[in-house]
């Protein structure tokens, strides 16, 4: 059994319904709401290489197409290559003007070129020239579709360009209509030109719709090139030939044979910043540095949030009680009334707010709504038919805030409770009794769900304005994975 995290085992029902592992959800410390990859904004904070650890702007890796221009990967196993160094004899030309004395001066000198250690492809084994010069300079082949690239590009700018401008136009009218004063920061999404239009100055739009104008579209054709006479007869060396997945890499050149590879300028890796699409604050955000792995800000559920483990679990049979073995962990630095809860018994999420300012709706209109509707967890659970119920003790269980050098202690101390097996520092193993419903059908996965309610100590320094409580009591819905019903 998967220990340290149980991804597939316990899973928690994230506030937009999603099902996650405790190590792939965030914790909103601002709306006190778990939140995954799914109901969060993902912003790009930086662009690098992750093998030479170059940073750049995100222009500059517009500019290069987001690839390195100094790292290459295997175009045979996609493995970085290493650029290997020989001695090479250079044979200098013969002088035309030093008379019949032939003079052959020999010079060694260090030449460069790219090798693969994992599948000890070289540069030299496709013709690539050897450089004398160790980083940079290699031959970059022309994309042969460069200028039709080019002009689709061009023509899908203006059409995205137009398209903004009519929607903004209608959005003018509307709001022109009430009367009221809009300001339009660069966070709507404008651009310059729609500013512009909107000031009623002279737009470059003449430019997009000459675009679209002369932009000629692609035609079909019925006629294909006929295939070579041989090509159910001639024998095919899959030694010669290059797989689908070498061939996609380069999608430019798409070569059929392996004498065509080329090594791959190494795809650059970003940082990113998550931020909560309800309050807008970060979730996580990374150092600038790409070589530190280190985040300045790092709202994970797993730290926040009461972990809950399977230890073990009988097996479950229709109609029949079984045990079930759960260590409860708090995270957190400070003290945690956990209780074991029904998922129907969890109060109602609050209704979805509406925005209300004009700006919200403008925002709206545009196509950056914030979706803050709520799931309810219990819809959730119902939708995904969990057939076994935890019997929750009614207790109220208290567990010690984190103490990383209680980790070193070895005694648990043993509990004296019905449910309660052992407790240590700021863990917790219970023992709880699963029924399962007489109607589940052998074969079919076994699944409980439970409900967790938890108390939440915010250490976020509250905004002057709106003072906040620091205690808050928090829910969360849980679904444990316990095999399959048992015939
Ligand atoms: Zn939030
Ligand atoms: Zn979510
Ligand atoms: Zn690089
Ligand atoms: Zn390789």
């Amino acid at each position: 059994m998967a220990y340290l995290t149980q991804p597939d085992y316990v899973k928690y029902v994230c506030s937009c319904g999603q099902l996650k592992p405790i190590t792939s959800l965030y914790f909103c410390r601002h709306c006190l709401k778990i939140r995954c990859g799914f109901c969060i904004c993902h912003e790009v904070d930086s662009h690098h290489c992750a093998n030479c650890l170059e940073n750049m702007p995100s222009s500059e890796a517009r500019l290069k197409k987001n690839r390195c221009s100094s790292c290459f990967d295997c175009p045979s196993c996609f493995h970085t290559l290493s650029t290997r160094a020989t001695m090479a004899a250079q044979r200098q030309a013969q002088d035309p003007a030093g008379g019949d004395a032939k003079v052959e001066n020999k010079q060694t000198k260090k030449m460069y070129y790219l090798s693969c250690f994992n599948c000890r492809w070289t540069s030299r084994d496709v013709g690539i020239p050897d450089q004398s010069v160790a980083s940079g300079g290699w031959p970059e082949r022309t994309n042969p579709f460069l200028s039709r690239y080019n002009q689709l590009l061009d023509y899908y700018k203006a059409i995205a360009q137009q398209e903004k401008q009519e929607k903004l136009e209608r959005e003018r009218k509307k709001f022109a209509i009430r009367g009221k004063y809009i300001t339009l920061t660069d966070k709507t999404g404008l651009t310059g030109a729609m500013a512009r239009n909107i000031a009623g100055l002279p737009t470059s739009e003449s430019g997009s719709s000459a675009a679209i104008a002369s932009f000629t579209p692609s035609q079909a054709s019925a006629e294909v090139d006929e295939l070579p006479d041989d090509v159910y007869t001639k024998d095919v060396n899959l030694k010669q030939i290059t797989s689908m997945s070498q061939r996609l890499a380069s999608p430019e050149w798409q070569p059929s044979s392996v004498s065509r590879l080329h090594p791959l300028a190494k795809l650059l890796s970003i940082k990113r910043s998550q931020r909560c699409r309800v309050c807008d604050h970060n979730l996580t955000k990374p150092e600038y540095n790409p070589g530190s792995i280190k985040f300045k800000i790092e709202l994970l559920a797993y730290y926040h949030v009461p972990e809950v483990k399977i230890i073990s679990y009988e097996t479950v049979k229709p109609g029949e009680k079984s045990a079930l073995l759960l260590k409860l962990t708090n995270p957190t630095g400070h003290e945690m009334q956990i209780q074991l809860m029904q998922p129907e018994d969890l109060p109602p999420v609050e209704e979805r707010e509406e925005p209300k300012s004009i700006e919200k709706s403008l925002e709206k209109s545009l196509n950056l709504e914030k979706d803050t509707s709520s799931y309810r967890a219990i819809e959730r659970v119902a939708e995904l038919g969990s057939s076994s119920r935890v019997t929750a003790p009614e207790a109220t269980l208290t567990l010690a805030q984190r103490d990383d050098a209680a980790e070193y202690d070895d005694d648990a101390q043993q509990d004296t409770s019905d449910f309660i097996l052992w407790r240590k520092s700021n863990k917790l193993a219970l023992r709880l009794e699963v029924t399962t419903d007489a109607a589940a059908t052998p074969g079919a996965p076994a699944r409980a769900a439970l409900a967790l309610q938890y108390s939440y100590r915010n250490t976020v320094p509250p905004a002057p304005a709106a003072p906040q409580q620091a205690h808050h009591t928090l829910y969360t819905t849980l679904l444990l994975d316990l095999g399959v019903v048992s015939g």
